[in-house]
């Protein structure tokens, strides 16, 4: 069974992307991954954010191995990756590798911001997750103390305010719940809550898929 899981940044769609991909035995891609790689590479290599070419072929040239995953989840990687995330061609350039994960015998668990619109509208489970900004926020800024960051709550908000608008205005695969999602509002739920409510939703997908019919 494929699983989607969609959401705006720090819904906590990563801690459960995780849980369940582990719950249920499945290979999982956190695909925010790719859009921050192609981000670093292209900084890397001294270009613009902004520069097409380059974006595209970064992306062309990226391995599903290839993530050094630390130094991809900083605040910074996260707007470069929201910039680059925007460019249609660059997306288009991340399909197949995305397609050919989620088509993998005996299933995948895949997150990101387009998989249950885009990457895989035939999933037969789609979750999207979310939170107030400001529960995102708090979450967000601990974990990035965690990490080590020096940030301040309130730039924190701002941040992914910012991307959030990014993400949901953009022409391309924008972010925005399938129509046969599940929304799961995580903001009044711990992680084990938030956990059990996802089960919940999985386990109903899985009966409707042993019965012949779609879960929504
Ligand atoms: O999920 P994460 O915060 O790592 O994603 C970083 C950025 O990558 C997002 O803000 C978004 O712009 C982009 N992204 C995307 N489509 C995905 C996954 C991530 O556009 N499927």
């Amino acid at each position: 069974m494929i699983i989607a899981i969609d959401g705006p940044a720090a819904s906590g769609k990563g801690t459960l992307a995780r849980r369940l991909a582990t719950h249920f035995g499945l290979p999982h891609l956190d695909t925010g991954l790719l859009y921050r790689a192609t981000a670093r590479a292209l900084l890397d290599h001294g270009h613009d954010l902004s520069d097409r070419a380059a974006a595209v072929s970064a992306a062309r040239s990226l391995a599903l191995t290839d993530f050094d995953e630390a130094g991809l989840r900083s605040r910074d990687m996260a707007e470069a990756a929201s910039v680059v995330a925007a460019i249609p061609e660059v997306r288009a350039a991340l399909v197949d590798m995305q397609r050919r994960f989620a088509g993998r015998q005996g299933g995948a668990l895949l997150d990101g911001r387009d998989i249950g619109t885009v990457i895989c509208p035939d999933a037969a489970c789609k979750i999207f997750v979310t939170a107030s900004d400001e529960a995102r926020a708090t979450r967000r800024a601990l974990e990035l103390r965690g990490r080590g960051e020096k940030v301040d709550y309130g730039a924190v908000l701002e941040d992914i305010r910012k991307r959030d608008l990014r993400d949901s205005s953009r022409a391309a695969a924008p972010l925005r719940p399938a129509a046969d999602a599940v929304v799961l509002d995580t903001t009044k739920l711990d992680v084990e809550a938030a956990f059990k409510a996802a089960l919940v939703i999985v386990e109903s997908a899985q009966n409707s898929l042993r019965a012949g019919h779609p879960a929504y």
